[in-house]
C-alpha cells in the first residue's frame, strides 16, 4: 500500500509536469524543484509517479540505487 509520494530534490529536473498533471493540486515548483505541498490531499492516483521523466517522485521510502 503506497504510503505517500516524495520527490527527490536531487533528481527532479524542474521540468512541471506533475506540477501540471496532478488532480489534486498538490504540488508546485519552488526554487526550480517540485514539492508535495500537503500529503493529506495527495490521492496517491501515482500520475506524478508515472509522468515524470526524471523518475524523482516514488511513493514511500527513499528511493535505492
Ligand atoms: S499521486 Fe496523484 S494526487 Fe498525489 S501528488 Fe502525485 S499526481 Fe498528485
Ligand atoms: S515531473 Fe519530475 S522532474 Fe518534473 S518537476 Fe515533477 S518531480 Fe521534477
Amino acid at each position: 500500500v503506497p504510503k505517500e509520494c516524495r520527490i527527490d530534490p536531487e533528481l527532479c529536473i524542474g521540468c512541471g509536469i506533475c506540477v501540471a498533471i496532478c488532480p489534486s493540486r498538490v504540488l508546485e515548483l519552488r526554487d526550480n524543484r517540485a514539492i508535495l505541498l500537503n500529503t493529506k490531499f495527495c490521492i496517491k492516483c501515482g500520475k506524478c509517479v508515472e509522468e515524470c521523466p526524471a523518475k524523482a517522485i516514488i511513493y514511500g521510502k527513499k528511493r535505492e540505487g
